[in-house]
Order: C-alpha cells, then structure tokens, then sequence
C-alpha cells in the first residue's frame, strides 16, 4: 500500500494496529504488520502503535484540543437567487429541537450565513428562531464555488467553534459538508433521519438508515468537533415564522480566496421542475405495473386527484419513468397529505422515503406485502382492475 509503511525492524508483532484499525487493513504476517489494499490511510495504526513501527508520509497527528470551549449549535445556510433554501427552515427546527434537550444549561443557535449581498437574510432566519446570524457578506463568493465556501464556512466554524453544526443533505450540502469536516478534521453523518442529545454526556446522537436501510445506526461522535450532520429535505419539522423577531448579527470578515472552479455556463435542468417533495397528493407506481407504458394508469389517477408521480426504484432502474420521480432512501423523502402505492411492495428503502405521508393507501395484489403494514387504508386486489374503478367513482362524485 503507497504512503504507509511498516518498519520492520521496529514492529514487535503485538497486535495492537490489528485493533486499532477500523478497516480490517492490517494482517499478521510472520509476525509483522502488513498493510492491505483496504487500508484508507486514516491513520487510526499510527497512533495506536506504541513503537512508533508504522508511518505515513506527510502525516499529522491531530493535536488534541479541549472540547469544552465548543458550544452551541450552527446552521450552515443554503441559499439561492436571494432566497432561503426550502430545507433551512427544516434545519433551524432540528437546531432548536436540540437546543431545548440541553435543559437547565443553554445552547445559542446560530445561523451561518455567507455570499455575496445576502445581508437580507438574517431577518428571515431570526424569523425562524435563530438567536445569532454569523455574517460574511462581501462581494466575489460564487454561490456555487463551494471550495471557497467551504474554506470560508471552516474558518467561521473554527473561529466561533459551535459544538454541532447542521447542514442540509441536498445537492449543494452533500458537497460542502463534507469539504467543511475533511478541513476541520472532524467526522459528518449524512442524511440523518433522527437527531438527539444523549443526556448524559451531551453529545448529539445522530440515527440514519445503514446496511441498505435494514438497520437503523446511531453515531457519536466523541473525540473531534464539531459534531456534523445532514439532514433530508421533509425530514424534520420547519420552525414556525415569527415576523419581528429579532437577533444578533456576528460580522465576520475574511479575505475570499480564489476558486479552483471556473464555471462555464448555465443549463437548466428541466427535469428537476418535478417537485415530488412539494407535492401534496402522490400516486406512485412499482413493478406491480408490469409494463412501462401502464403508468398510464398512475398518471390517469394522479391527473384525477390533482396529483404528482412517484415511483419505487424498481420502476426506475427498469427504465419505466426517470430518476426524479423515485421515492426512497436512494429517491426523494415525501411527506405528502395522501400517497397512493400501487403495485409497490413496500421494502424498507422505499418506505424510508414515504412513511411520513399523512395518509397512506396502498394497492396491492399480496395480502402480505409490507406495504400493508405502515398504510392506512389497504386495497388487495388487482390494481388494473382497482385504479379504474376508483377513478370512475372518484369522477363521479365530482360531477354529483
Ligand atoms: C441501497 C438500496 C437503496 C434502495 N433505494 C430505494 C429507493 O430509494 N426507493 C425504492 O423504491 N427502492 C429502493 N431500493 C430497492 C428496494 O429494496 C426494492 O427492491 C424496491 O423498492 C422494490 O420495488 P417494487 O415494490 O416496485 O417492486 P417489488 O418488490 O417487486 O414489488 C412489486 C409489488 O407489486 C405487486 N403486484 C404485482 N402485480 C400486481 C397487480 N397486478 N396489482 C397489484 N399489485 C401487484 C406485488 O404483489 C409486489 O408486492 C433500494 C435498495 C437498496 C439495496
């Protein structure tokens, strides 16, 4: 493996890199460390090696820092045109659902807020419940040179040192945070489904699906801060709106570094004016469709309720409709007023995506599915049989 090496002369075979390692990365071989193609170079073997017999070039053990001068909790601001990010309000919810756990030893909440001209915004965010806005209003930050963002939004972090920052898991915050953490040397659970503070140690337990979404994982992270996480858009609940309510700005001030990117041109991209996340009516479609072009039932129905396509990633990887309409872990979250399965089993991964729906009804020809199992109304049955009659008496009452 290039970059790490074991000094063979040194390495006495003790077997403590072997537990250190989080990657299964080290074998035994005559009685000497060997690093395999596993090996991450995260460095975990270093530092575990009492006789110094492992080293990696160019690498620094990360200085050991008080963590108590961390405190408080972040909000990484994710705006465009002028505006919020529909997640944000989602985002300050979850900050200050935390904040209130801390009970009888307050956290601040802030907001980080950086662009050019975006000054405007801090009225909205303390609208929605921040205490602090951390300000860096200059001009030349290209909102979509997330380098330099994440260059700026590191100093800002490192510089007022919250114990957790939040972001969102959308397109622009799978792509900052994780440069933020990597810069901070510190750890970042994506797309967090659950946050919450342990009581007894004050650390922020971040749940997400793991393994294919078969397991709920709780992570902590205990030795690094600050404590990063995403979460998925229709996640968590949004802060009410306050008008009027009011907060402190934090003025920040640094020198914006050159961006590596250079940015070309603009396209837009049609496909994302499916807002499935928006939507308040969903009728989705499975391999229960048997066909493509039967999703003609599905939009007959969608179109009779005024409603959105969706559809499981079966459908999807078949070919069937494209990726914008999938629901699920790997598709989009929804939380709609009223989703309508059809010929969706209803496997964990799709379920992720839409059990948040307020009502659920589902349409399946297996009395088994598991679908049935999170709907609120079950229809077993054929569903080209099914969706016609229920669009015929649908349209019925709207003429009667
Ligand atoms: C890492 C990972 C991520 C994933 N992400 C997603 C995701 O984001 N979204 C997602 O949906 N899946 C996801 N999956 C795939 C998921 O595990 C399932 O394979 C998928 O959801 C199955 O799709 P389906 O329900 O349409 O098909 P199936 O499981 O094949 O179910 C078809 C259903 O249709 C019913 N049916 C058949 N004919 C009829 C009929 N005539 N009338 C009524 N019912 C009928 C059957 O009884 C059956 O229940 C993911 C999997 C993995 C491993």
């Amino acid at each position: 493996m290039d970059g790490i090496k074991v000094i063979i002369e040194t390495c006495t075979g003790c077997g403590l890199c072997l537990r250190a390692c989080p990657y299964q990365a080290i074998e035994l071989r005559e009685k000497k460390a060997w690093i395999t193609d596993n090996c991450t170079l995260c460095g975990a073997c270093v530092e575990a090696c009492p006789w110094k017999a492992i080293v990696i070039a160019g690498w620094k053990p990360i200085p050991k820092e008080d963590l108590s001068q961390y405190r408080g909790i972040c909000v990484m601001v994710e705006h465009r045109f002028g505006e919020l990010s529909p997640i944000v309000p989602e985002i300050i919810g979850a900050a200050l659902a935390l904040k209130q756990q801390f009970k009888g030893d307050p956290r601040t909440v802030s907001a980080l807020l950086i662009g050019s001209g975006v000054r405007a915004l801090s009225e909205e965010l303390f609208a929605y419940g921040v205490d602090e806005v951390w300000l860096l209003d200059k001009p030349g930050i290209d909102p979509f040179a997330e380098d330099i963002l994440a260059d700026l939004a590191a100093r800002a972090i490192r510089d007022r040192k919250p114990e957790i920052v939040l972001g969102g898991g959308t397109v622009m915050g799978r792509s900052l945070l994780p440069r933020m953490a990597a810069k901070l040397r510190t750890g970042l659970t994506a797309d967090c489904t659950e946050l919450s503070i342990d009581p007894e140690t004050g650390l922020l337990r971040q749940t997400r699906p793991a393994f294919g979404g078969n397991i709920m994982a709780t992570i902590l992270c205990e030795s690094s801060r600050p404590q990063m996480a995403t979460v998925r858009h229709k996640v968590m609940k949004p802060a009410p709106k306050e008008i009027g309510r009011t907060g402190q700005v934090v003025e920040l001030d640094y020198k914006v570094p050159k961006s590596d990117f250079e940015i070309l041109e603009f396209v837009e991209d049609t496909s994302q004016k499916l807002d499935l996340t928006e939507a308040d009516f969903i009728v989705s479609g499975g391999r229960g469709l048997g066909d493509p072009k039967n999703f003609s039932y599905i939009e007959e129905l969608a179109r009779t309720i005024g409603g959105t396509v969706g559809a499981s990633r079966a459908a999807v990887d078949a070919g069937w409709i494209p990726y914008p309409h999938q629901v699920g872990q790997t598709g989009k979250t929804v939380n709609p007023k009223i989703y309508i399965a059809c010929g969706i089993s209803g496997a964990v991964q799709h379920q992720v995506g839409m059990k948040g729906s307020d009502v659920i009804i589902a349409i399946n020809k297996d009395p088994n599915a598991p679908i049935f199992s999170i709907a609120h109304y079950g229809i077993v049955g054929d569903l080209f049989q099914v969706i016609p009659e229920l669009i015929r008496q649908l349209r019925s009452k709207e003429q009667g």
